[in-house]
């Protein structure tokens, strides 16, 4: 740290900065120039920061940062944190996070889950507790939802993220989730700080709307003080007068960051931008500026989303940007995708012909679906139709199965989305069939309605 001291000061006011230093237990070391005198001191300057107040003093610069832990001691260094199988930071493949705005229910968060792990994310989002701008608005499901987040990472394998906006709710979170996310709203709510500070989770620290990175820096450093090293940082947006967007998303807080910290740095381009047109490009954008990590919401039907539907893409929107992504190679391609096959053995027909067997080839598709409805079917009408439901686990042996034993040029990833429809048609057919014969009992117990 340097004190510069006014030119008017007096030998009297420099002594008394001087001693002020040393009574800090700090050693303090004059320069006296022809105009001013300056004085540098070496050591914990946190415990002087009285002195910009004392008689004399002009200004007080701050040679080294604030944030000790935070901070990077070398040009280029950085963390890495790793979340069970997934690593984020430090050069690490970009990792995508993603998943509903708020788990609104068991079918809404399991079907999304299993969409965006099919699509190539590697963490799944759910918030439980919503902190809205309104009372009146969905206040998210509490408990309850980080129990399904739960069970949804047991079906896909993928470590679940969600707010905890409370520091008495932070030991429940530790027994649910894998990333603790501290809100925007809460960037500086130090006693959430310190205790997400004392979890043994990851937690993800996003921007708050109106704070500068120095403060989100010394936000960051408050949890990394309180003993939890792994701290993901995440640019959210911030209040600008701009009206176009939700928030200005500052893409350029991940190379002014790349600066100042170690830390990983994600990109919410949802919540940056507010628009689910905008997502997209921003979301190339945020892994073409060098971010760790994305964090995007996804929803069944955004149109009826209870929170953020309009930032929210549909399981489309999501795969398209995810093979954008892919194609740009900011993620991983699936690594077992086949070659093309041999184009010269379908290169002698002329395209008619080829139209003609595409014909050919979807009739005796749509004979192959209709006959395993029918079986299906059939598996249901010899159950209990009070069974409700589907073997996960059997089904995801069966699209294993399906994918592994056959060759061509759709990857097992692409196939496995073909079999997921095919899969929900024909749950929907056994649906369908159970409630009738459920309303037939109910009939014939004479309480039909
Ligand atoms: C969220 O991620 O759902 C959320 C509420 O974000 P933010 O804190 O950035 O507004
Ligand atoms: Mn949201």
């Amino acid at each position: 740290m340097i004190v510069v001291m006014r030119p008017s000061a007096t030998q009297q006011e420099v002594d008394g900065v001087k001693r002020s230093i040393e009574e800090h237990g700090l050693e303090a070391f004059l320069s006296v120039g022809e105009e001013r005198t300056v004085i540098g001191v070496v050591g914990d300057v946190e415990r002087i920061s009285h002195l910009g107040t004392l008689p004399g003093v002009d200004q007080v610069i701050r040679v080294s940062s604030p944030y000790k832990l935070a901070s990077i001691q070398e040009p280029g260094e950085r963390t890495r944190v790793r979340i069970g199988p997934v690593e984020i930071g430090l050069g690490s493949e970009l990792v995508i996070m993603a998943g509903p705005c708020a788990v609104e229910s068991r079918e809404q968060l399991l079907e999304t889950a299993r969409c965006v792990s099919r699509e190539g994310a590697r963490i799944l989002r759910g918030g439980a507790w919503k902190p809205r701008t309104s009372p009146y608005s969905f206040q998210g499901m509490g408990l309850p939802a980080l129990k399904l987040l739960a069970e949804a990472r047991g079906e896909t394998g993928l470590p679940i993220i969600s707010e905890v906006v409370d520091p008495a709710d932070v030991e429940v979170f530790d027994d649910h989730v894998d990333i603790l996310q501290v809100g925007a709203r809460n960037m500086q709510n130090f006693a959430l700080l310190r205790a997400v500070g004392q979890s043994r989770r990851a937690v993800l620290l996003k921007r708050g709307l109106s704070a500068t990175i120095e403060e989100w820096l010394l936000a960051a450093e408050y949890v990394l003080a309180a003993g939890n090293p792994n701290v993901i940082l995440c640019e959210r947006g911030i209040r600008t007068f701009e009206t176009a967007t939700r928030n200005t998303l500052d893409l350029s807080a991940v190379p002014v960051l790349r600066q100042k910290t170690h830390l990983p740095i994600v990109i919410d381009p949802s919540h940056g931008t507010g628009a689910r047109a905008l997502v997209g490009p921003m979301a190339l954008a945020g892994a073409a500026v060098g971010a760790d990590g994305l964090l995007i919401e996804v929803h069944p039907d955004p149109a009826n989303a209870r929170s953020d539907g309009d930032q929210s893409l549909s399981f489309d929107e999501f795969g398209a940007l995810m093979d954008e992504l892919r194609r740009l190679q900011f993620v991983r391609a699936p690594a077992d995708a086949p070659p093309l096959p041999d184009e010269r053995n379908l290169a002698a027909s002329g395209i008619d012909d080829l139209r003609d067997r595409i014909d050919e080839a979807d009739a005796r598709l749509a004979d192959l679906v209709q006959e395993r409805a029918a079986l299906a079917l059939e598996v249901q009408r010899r159950r209990d139709p009070h069974v409700h439901g589907h073997d996960v686990r059997r089904e995801r042996d069966l699209l294993e199965r399906a994918a592994n034993g056959t060759s061509g040029p759709m990857t097992p990833v692409e196939l496995t989305v073909v079999f997921d429809a095919v899969l929900r048609a024909s749950r929907s057919v056994q649906r369908r069939h159970a409630q009738s014969a459920l309303n037939d009992e109910d009939a014939a117990a004479g309480t039909g309605r």
